[in-house]
């Protein structure tokens, strides 16, 4: 058997026979974007599978989050957390707004909300968190704060598809929610995304913004972008939805198996999933503590790199420590996110991820382990010995 390589996502595709007619109706209309069929229906299966009222797909969720903030004309400050993917940084400084990085909370490695309050200044006028790896932030206290203080709240809810607290979607949460589509995410339609709003007027202005901000055939109203999702896409996103359930429990399997094989390592932590979520399993983040597992996350990063398998490290480094933000005053301290980025390992996790890979894994780990602690009682036993050769002395 060729050796394959395994990383740390393997993206999900609908089966090609029903993709098929659907692409020989796109050929047949000749209506490949530009809001179409396939455009419109795909919106409103969203909306109606999510539970929330309005969706506006986009090209990619980058633009989504870029069109989330001159939706909403934020400029000035904007909290945000230095522990995710570049983009969410990358769409304030795009939009010429000055991020204020605030620290983690090391349960779920989100904004921590007790931090918030004491960054928020005169220029402040929004909060920009991430639902990390899918679990939901302290969206209460956030929104309790951002009501005090008349903030706007984005969520980057690129991770959080189908994700639900309380039996509400989590993109309920917040001014807008900003989800990804792109290859590696739990829902994929090639590239993409989409914001989510709450009332008619805010969808209608969204559309306007990525479509060049044409109203109609004469009217222009305002520096719209181009970052609409095309028909074949649509399509293909259609499909997805209709399998998203099963992927869904594949996930959990792979992760319950994983928590099962790992969970009697010490210096091995994952996250727990609160009562009230439902949660999309869309990562499976382990965090490493060097001192208790005895080795480093880097060590059993390159020790799986051995066996061909590519583990990834989200988030490090740090967004703060990108060249572009390092020099910010708030990129200093973040003690917590530090700590977690140091930690951090996220194993291989998709619906099609073979048992033998996930036992691999496992016994890969647990070796790493089982020699750091021969090593540990190799160290005891040498400082026994010592001691007692001092007391003889
Ligand atoms: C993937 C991702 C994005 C960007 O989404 P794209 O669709 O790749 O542009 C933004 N924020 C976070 C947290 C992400 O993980």
């Amino acid at each position: 058997m060729e050796k394959r390589k395994i990383l740390v996502t393997r993206p999900q595709l609908p089966p090609l026979n029903e993709f098929i007619p659907l692409l020989a109706d796109i050929w047949e209309s000749r209506w490949l974007t530009n809001n179409g069929k396939y455009h419109q229906e795909f919106e409103k299966a969203l909306a109606h599978y999510l539970g929330v009222p309005y969706v506006c797909l986009f090209a990619n969720g980058t633009l989504a989050l870029m069109a989330a903030l001159q939706c909403l004309r934020i400029k000035g400050e904007v909290i945000t957390t230095p522990y995710s993917f570049v983009a969410t940084t990358h769409s304030l400084k795009w939009n010429h707004i000055k991020p204020v990085f605030v620290d983690i909370e090391p349960d779920y490695c989100n904004l921590d909300p007790a931090k918030i309050e004491a960054a928020i200044s005169p220029q402040t006028t929004a909060i920009l968190p991430v639902h990390v790896y899918g679990n939901p932030c302290a969206v209460d206290q956030i929104q309790n704060l951002a009501d005090i203080y008349g903030l706007k709240v984005i969520y980057d809810a690129a991770h959080a598809f189908g994700v639900r607290k309380n039996g509400s979607s989590i993109f309920n949460y917040g001014d807008l929610s900003i989800v990804s589509f792109h290859a590696t995410k739990v829902f994929n339609t090639v590239e993409g995304g989409a914001i989510i709003c709450h009332d008619l007027k805010t969808k209608k202005r969204i559309d306007y913004l990525k479509n060049f901000g044409i109203a109609n055939e004469t009217t222009v109203i305002g520096p719209g972008i181009n970052a609409k999702m095309n028909e074949l896409q649509a399509a293909y996103g259609l499909l997805q939805l209709k399998y998203f359930d099963t992927v869904i429990d594949a996930r959990k399997y792979i992760t319950d198996k994983y928590k099962k094989g790992l969970q009697s390592i010490a210096g091995i932590r994952f996250l727990d999933v609160a009562d009230d979520i439902d949660y999309n399993y869309a990562y499976f983040p382990v965090f490493i503590d060097e001192l208790q597992f005895g080795q480093s996350r880097d060590a059993v990063f390159e020790e799986l790199k051995k066996h061909d398998i590519f583990a990834r490290r989200y988030f490090y480094p740090l967004i703060s420590e990108f060249p572009t933000y390092r020099s910010l005053p708030s990129a200093k301290g973040l003690h917590v996110a530090h700590e977690m980025s140091r930690q951090i390992i996220c194993l291989p996790l998709y619906p099609d991820l073979p048992d033998e890979i996930v036992d691999l894994i496992i016994s890969i780990i647990e070796n790493m382990s089982e020699v750091s602690a021969a090593k540990i009682s190799v160290n005891v036993l040498s400082d026994l010995n010592r001691n007692h050769d001092l007391h003889k002395k």
